[in-house]
């Protein structure tokens, strides 16, 4: 173990990011040296997610490995955060007392008393804290800012309004704050977040307003937002959204499911024909791109209902598909349903769609072909080779030659060919 180090190793959502990165400043400020070993580290902090179970699984996996060494060493701290803190207080107690503290999102403003108390050193408010914007961040150009948290509905296999309470939207005065500050300090995109970001609204200000006035301050800047409910879905937004060449024409908007009756049973608010309608409206924006979440396996769900969800899918002929097979979530309504379907069958399910999307993808991306975008170059695409890698509008990865000296930049980059995965193209002067 090193002395005066620390280590946050993160899992879950980019909102788990972004909090994340907020902590880790702190430490930065606090004299910490921050490396990336659990081993190693002196403070070690676990920011956990519970929204499926493979995430509970890694997150005790790492505890059993990490807490025996507090035993032989005194000086090593440990501490959780995230939402599995809510889900499973009493679990963490009794499993691993020798813990050094649970922190659950609603308790997180919390954290720079509980490090005081805990390390001797002192911590500025969590409130106050910027993103890291130096060389120690990944990428620092760019950065997420959550605008609302929590969630108002009650999707029936959800564990997340139990764990991060009702929705609060934050005020655009606090908002356009923080990011003038960013984007002062050279931020060229900006990722606002909440759980259903379409359902913000702050006095008379509803999200489209929001975008309009995020979009008209901050000229040269791209924004992107995530991720969108299909109901309440003002279709304000994608005409601002075509309206303004700095709002990316990317929609993230989960269906969950191709199939009416288990959006109902979901308790999802929408039929497969109303979300087809939707897509339908925003597919009228050029080279729009599109992604989902979907779920294989939800209770009592049958093959032909199974395949609705594939049939839905080639129809949109998403971009890119975050695929899950269900998971039980106690204190859950569906985690109650006494109809469940064999795990062996959700996980065939699921590698059946995945190979339905990645087979499609390729097909989908040949309309990029020819065409030249706008990219944000994120990094070297290999090793020690001149092969960058960057993003386009639709938040597709594209490779290309260049020097790294563009990393950080936006420069337009012609489409030759595709992959499953990627746009690969040329640079152009
Ligand atoms: N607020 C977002 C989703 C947040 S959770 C929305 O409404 O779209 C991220 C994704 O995890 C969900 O979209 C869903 O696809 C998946 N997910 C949530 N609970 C799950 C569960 N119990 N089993 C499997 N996947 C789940
Ligand atoms: Fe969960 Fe539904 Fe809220 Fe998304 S909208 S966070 S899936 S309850």
């Amino acid at each position: 173990m090193r002395e005066n180090t620390a280590c946050i190793m993160n899992f879950g959502c980019q909102m788990n990011e972004y909090e994340s990165l907020t902590v880790t400043k702190m430490l930065d400020k606090a004299g910490y040296e921050l490396i990336s070993s659990v081993d190693q580290a002196e403070l070690v902090i676990f920011n956990t997610c519970t929204v499926r179970d493979n995430a509970d699984e890694k997150i005790w996996n790492r505890l059993s490995s990490l807490v025996p060494q507090k035993r032989k060493n005194k000086s090593k701290k440990i501490g959780i955060m995230g939402c599995m803190v809510e889900a499973q207080r009493e679990v963490f107690l009794q499993k691993h007392p020798e813990i050094d503290f649970l922190i659950s999102p609603v308790e997180l403003p919390q954290i720079s008393k509980v490090l005081r108390d805990l390390t001797a050193r002192s911590y500025e408010e969590y409130s106050t804290y910027e993103l890291m914007l130096d060389e120690k961040a990944k990428f620092p150009f760019r950065t997420y800012m959550p605008i609302q948290t929590g969630c108002n509905f009650n999707c029936s296999y959800c564990i997340v309004p139990a764990v991060k309470g009702r929705e609060v939207n934050i005020s655009p005065d606090e908002i356009f704050e923080k990011l003038d500050s960013l984007v002062s300090k050279g931020v060229k995109e900006i990722t606002l977040l909440g759980q259903t970001i379409n359902s913000y609204t702050y006095e008379d200000i509803k999200f489209a307003d929001l975008l309009e006035m995020t979009a008209q301050r901050y000229e040269g800047v791209w924004i992107r937002f995530l991720t969108s409910h299909p109901i309440l879905f003002d279709e304000r937004i994608i005409d601002v959204v075509a309206k303004y060449d700095n709002l990316c024409s990317y929609f993230h908007i989960p269906s969950q499911s191709g199939n009416s009756r288990i959006l109902k049973a979901m308790k999802r608010g929408y039929t497969r024909e109303k979300y087809l309608g939707l897509i339908a409206k925003m597919r009228e924006i050029e080279d729009v791109c599109i992604s989902t979440d979907m779920i294989c396996g939800f209770p009592s769900e049958t093959e032909e209902e199974f395949e609705d969800s594939l049939s839905m899918m080639r129809e949109i002929g998403y971009e890119t598909a975050f695929m899950f097979y269900y998971s039980e979530r106690k204190d859950t309504p569906a985690g109650k349903m006494e109809d469940s379907i064999p795990v062996s069958v959700r996980k065939d399910r699921l590698a059946r769609m995945i190979d339905q999307q990645l087979s499609m993808q390729g097909e989908v991306y040949k309309k990029f072909i020819g065409k030249t975008y706008k990219v944000l170059v994120e990094n070297n695409a290999r090793k020690g080779e001149n092969t960058l890698k960057a993003r386009n509008a639709g938040n597709l990865p594209v490779i290309f030659e260049g020097d790294k000296s563009l990393i950080g930049t936006f420069v337009n980059v012609r489409i030759d060919s595709v992959t499953s995965h990627t746009l690969l193209g040329s640079l152009q002067g």
